[in-house]
């Protein structure tokens, strides 16, 4: 089974496999300022039963939303302050007080790291950002593929380690899925890469007529055409970082302590009846959550699951809803990694934040952070201190 959590718990596991969330704005986004956040409401866990999968609509979208919220409430509450982003001694992970990164702020990163850096200094501005209609819109188109194929069903959970194990849950079940040919939907996917946790949610993985396993990354957006090449770039590197975790999970890589560690879960934690009640009925008999991370490695090793044989993006039109295109992305792991390591260089505090070259200065027109952002204010000097020098020469 597939499951949402509720707000307060939201924040390891966040991935959000769209790019209308990756803070990547289209080539013309305009941001209103005026426009008020949404009043944020309850939300409930879901399963369903049939088919991996959770929620309703507004549990679905306020969920996507509300990770990034909780990611930074939960820093607030653990005491983040601004020297402490400012101090020198610490990586980015420690300073911003990050277990794990997700694929989708991998993605951000490669827009532009700066911009990155920004959203989490700045996160009442991020979180006016994903309140875009055409984010929205992305929400809702993503909500109702989902449930062409998935059911929900509630579940109440009482901790960090029930909300991880419905989502444990969610994927052993759909294991057992893809490997009677079923297609499934919002598979997560995690592990650690170049010395990382990742975590990372798949928008579909089924097989197709030659019996491959394809990876499908729904694409939605507002114009009806295909990407630009600088967008089309990112949604790439968002495909080839969930194969190379999927492929990792299959191939046995994964150990039982990067799960418990990494997250700082409760190994011995019992988990709730609800949790329990909704185990046993797909076949898992456990009580803690050691013994669930285990039951799921098992089921992992013990599967027949492949690595990912073709990696596709299926780009949609949000006002028509009809489908745009679909590419095949390519996949070069030996420049994948070696990619990773430059954003991971970032994080792992080896160098300095950057932001974009001169030649994707255009970035800079769209991003929430353009009134502010210290690289953009240096490169313009830079470029007025060098027209000065040229009009001078001349
Ligand atoms: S203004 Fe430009 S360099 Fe600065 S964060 Fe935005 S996109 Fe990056």
């Amino acid at each position: 089974m597939d499951a949402s959590g509720s707000q307060q718990l939201l924040d390891d596991w966040d991935d959000i496999s769209d790019s209308e969330f990756l803070n990547i704005p289209c080539e013309e986004q305009s941001i209103d300022p005026q426009r008020p956040l949404s009043t944020e409401t309850d939300c409930e866990h879901s399963v369903d039963f049939n088919s991996p999968r959770v929620s309703t609509s507004s549990v679905y979208n306020h969920n996507k939303e509300a990770l990034w919220q909780e990611a930074v409430k939960t820093d607030d509450a653990r005491g983040l302050k601004r020297k402490s982003l400012h101090d020198n001694s610490l990586s980015p992970m420690q300073r911003f007080l990050k277990r794990h990164l997700s694929v989708t702020l991998l993605c951000d990163q490669s827009w532009c790291e700066m911009k990155t850096v920004y959203s989490l200094l700045k996160p009442y501005l991020k979180r006016k950002d994903l309140q875009r209609t055409e984010v929205q819109i992305g929400a809702d188109m993503h909500l109702s593929r989902e449930l062409e194929i998935q059911n929900v069903v509630p579940i109440d959970i009482r901790s960090r380690e029930d909300a991880e194990a419905i989502k444990l849950l969610n994927m052993s079940h759909m294991i057992s899925r893809l490997e009677a040919g079923e297609r499934v939907r919002e598979f997560p996917v995690f592990g650690v890469q170049e010395g990382v946790f990742f975590m990372g949610v798949i928008d579909e993985l089924m097989y197709n007529q030659k019996g491959e396993l394809v990876l499908n990354e729904l694409k939605t957006r507002k114009h009806n055409s295909m990407p630009s090449s600088a967008q089309d770039k990112v949604n790439c590197l968002q495909v080839g970082l969930y194969k190379l975790l999927f492929d990792g999970l299959v191939r046995g890589e994964v150990k039982k302590d990067h799960i418990l560690n990494h997250l700082k879960l409760r190994s011995t934690q019992v988990l709730g009846a609800g949790v329990q009640a909704h185990a046993k009925s797909i076949g898992v008999q456990v009580t803690t959550f050691e013994e669930l991370v285990d039951a799921l490695l098992i089921t992992v090793s013990c599967s027949d699951l492949p690595c990912i044989d073709l990696l596709q993006l299926e780009y949609y039109h949000q006002g028509s809803s009809g489908p745009i295109g679909t590419r095949v992305a390519p996949f070069n792991e030996a420049q994948l990694r070696a990619e990773l390591q430059g954003y991971l260089a970032y994080w792992t505090g080896q160098r300095e934040p950057k932001g974009v070259d001169i030649e994707e200065a255009w970035k800079c027109r769209s991003c929430l952070y353009e009134q502010t952002c210290d690289w953009k204010k240096n490169r313009s000097q830079v470029s007025d201190q060098q027209a000065a020098h040229a009009s001078s020469c001349s």
